[in-house]
């Protein structure tokens, strides 16, 4: 996402902590500390301790464009608690002049040890109309190739594009590890993803009233398959939903996905605690 000061409220309250430490997988610090709402993290120190009070203790800051992601690499260089992702969004990518400057810029920060994926990437039909297509194509092809010549997970961005965002991936060759970020799908999508040996991450829609699908997507998940994020400060999860999102706030989509899934809130926590190190990870 990069759409800027879009939520309207303050930041919710905090929630009740989680037994065992989780990872935040997807989150936009930079445009977290950029909304006008009361409540504000005043820095990444300030959203990492917040967050880690209430058991979310590590982070996977994802870039969009160039600046988002050097910003990110500079903060997980600098805080412990925070690894980086870079990309030129699905949407950013058909809006540039020069494409091909943009990709190796990332390809240069790809390298960098912080960096622990490429993303997010991937294909958006909701936004990018007809004309952008072909672009937003071939830069999620150069962006599946920067993850395996660097041999870094790949996180995919799929808004109403399940079926060409697999064909993609088939047809490329997926790197060896594929995170699909905020999964939108049902159950019969999951199913195929988790075939294909995918990660799916879980966002605070899970816990929207009409999600049932995915609900039942979380369900047939393998436990060692499954992540969750924030995607702040976008996708609050219920009962906050319309409100800004911060890592904070995980804990609200794990008891969902506990409830969805039927596991016991710790053992969930402890899955979803080692397939965050497993995919991102060591800290
Ligand atoms: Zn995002």
């Amino acid at each position: 996402m990069n759409r800027r000061h879009s939520r309207r409220g303050d930041f919710p309250p905090p929630p009740e902590p989680l037994p065992i430490p989780v990872p935040d997988s997807h989150t936009h610090l930079d445009i977290v500390l950029d909304q006008e709402a009361t409540g504000r993290p005043e820095s990444v120190a300030a959203a990492i301790a917040a967050a880690t009070a209430v058991g979310v203790d590590r982070l996977v800051q994802v870039g969009v464009d160039v600046d988002s992601s050097r910003w990110g690499v500079e903060i997980a260089a600098a805080h412990r608690a925070v690894v980086a992702t870079v990309a030129l969004h699905p949407n950013e990518a058909p809006r540039l002049s020069n494409v091909d400057e943009a990709l190796r810029e990332i390809e240069a920060l790809a390298a960098h040890p912080r960096v622990r994926a490429v993303g997010e990437t991937g294909l958006d039909t909701y936004r990018t109309g007809d004309e952008g297509r072909k672009a937003q194509e071939e830069s999620f092809r150069a962006h599946i190739a920067i993850a395996k010549r660097h041999r870094k997970a790949l996180v995919v961005h799929d808004r109403d594009a399940h079926a060409d965002i697999l064909r993609i991936l088939d047809e490329e060759g997926a790197p060896e590890t594929v995170v699909m970020h905020c999964f939108s799908g049902d159950a019969a999508f999951a199913r195929e993803c988790v075939t294909r040996g995918y990660v799916l991450s879980f966002a605070g829609t899970l816990t929207f009233a009409t999600a049932t699908p995915l609900r039942e997507a979380a369900a047939v998940t393998p436990p060692d398959r499954i992540l969750v994020e924030t995607d702040a400060p976008y996708l609050t999860p219920m009962p906050f939903r319309g409100r800004p999102n911060a890592p904070y706030l995980i804990p609200l989509t794990v008891r969902g996905l506990a409830a969805a899934t039927g596991m016991p809130l710790e053992s969930l926590c402890e899955a979803i605690s080692a397939t965050g190190e497993r995919v991102f990870g060591p800290w």
